[in-house]
C-alpha cells in the first residue's frame, strides 16, 4: 500500500500526469510510494455538452465552476475509500486560501489521503467548497489561471517528505526553511570556476568548523533575505548564557 495518495479534482488531468510522471515523483508512483489519481470533473457533468460552469449570480465577468459535477466527482472519490477508512482531508486550492508554508506541508505529509480540488475562470460555487473542503490552500499572494499547479506544487512538496521518495531523510532535514532558516550556499566541482574558488573551510576536512560556517552563512542569508524567520529563529534558539565561574 502507497505511504500517501493523492485524488485530484480538476478539469485538466492530462497536464496534472504530465508534470506528476516525471522525475522524482514519478519514480517514487512506479514504486508505489506515492499513488496519485487524477480525475476529470467534466467527466461527473449531468450537462448533454459536458458543461461545467455558469455565470455567478449577481453578474460580473466570468464564469464559475458548478458545485454538482464537483461534488458527484468528489462522491466517486468516497465510494472507491475502503469502508472505516479515515475520511480523506480535502483541501481547494485558492489564492484566497492559507499560504503554503513547510510547515504546513510537513503537517500534510501525516496524512493518508488528500484531495486536491483545482479551481477554474473566476473560482468555484462557494456551496460545495463549504460542503466538502477542509482547508484552502494558496501557492502564494498572486493569482493563476487555475489550481492544477498549486496542486502540483503540493503533491510535489508533500510526496517528497514520505520515506523512500528522496535517498534519505537528510536530503530534505538540512534544507532552507526545514530548520526555520536558508540554507548556506553550496558548491561542488571544479574547485576554480571562473576565478571563483571554493571557501575553503570546505575542503579543511574539520567537520566543526564546516557546521559552524554553514550555520554563520544560514544566519547571514536569513537576516538579509527573510528578517521574519530570523527573527523567529533567534526566539526560538536564545544565547546561552555562559555560566558564572565560582571563585
Ligand atoms: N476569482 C478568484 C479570486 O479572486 O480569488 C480567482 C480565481 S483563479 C483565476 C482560478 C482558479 O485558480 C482558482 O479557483 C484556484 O483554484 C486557482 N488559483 C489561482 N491562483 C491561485 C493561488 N495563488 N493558489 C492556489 N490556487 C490558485
Amino acid at each position: 500500500m502507497a505511504e500517501i495518495r493523492f485524488d485530484i479534482m480538476t478539469l485538466f488531468p492530462e497536464m496534472m500526469e504530465t508534470i506528476l510522471s516525471e522525475s522524482i515523483i514519478g519514480r517514487a508512483r512506479r514504486a508505489g510510494i506515492v499513488e496519485i489519481c487524477c480525475r476529470n470533473i467534466r467527466d461527473y457533468s449531468q450537462d448533454k455538452f459536458r458543461r461545467v460552469d455558469d455565470t455567478p449570480y449577481g453578474g460580473g465577468k466570468g464564469m464559475l465552476m458548478q458545485p454538482e459535477p464537483i461534488y458527484e466527482c468528489y462522491s466517486a472519490i468516497l465510494h472507491e475509500c475502503e469502508e472505516n477508512a479515515e475520511k480523506p482531508y480535502v483541501i481547494y486550492l485558492s489564492p484566497k486560501g492559507r499560504v503554503l508554508t513547510q510547515e504546513t506541508v510537513k503537517s500534510l505529509a501525516g496524512k493518508k489521503r488528500l484531495v486536491l480540488l483545482c479551481g477554474h475562470y473566476e473560482g468555484v460555487d462557494q456551496r460545495v467548497i463549504d460542503e466538502i473542503c477542509d482547508d484552502e490552500i494558496s501557492c502564494g499572494d498572486y493569482v493563476l489561471t487555475g489550481g492544477e499547479l498549486p496542486a502540483a506544487i503540493l503533491v510535489d512538496a508533500v510526496s517528497r517528505l514520505k520515506d523512500g521518495v528522496l535517498a534519505a531523510p537528510e536530503c530534505y532535514e538540512n534544507e532552507s526553511l526545514a530548520s526555520g532558516l536558508l540554507e548556506y550556499p553550496q558548491y561542488t566541482r571544479p574547485f576554480s570556476y571562473h576565478g571563483r574558488e571554493v571557501p575553503e573551510v570546505l575542503v579543511s576536512g574539520h567537520h566543526e568548523k564546516i557546521e559552524a560556517w554553514r550555520l554563520e552563512k544560514s544566519l547571514e542569508l536569513t537576516k538579509d533575505r527573510r528578517p521574519e524567520l530570523y527573527e523567529a529563529w533567534l526566539q526560538a534558539h536564545p544565547p546561552v548564557e555562559k555560566k558564572k565561574r565560582k571563585r
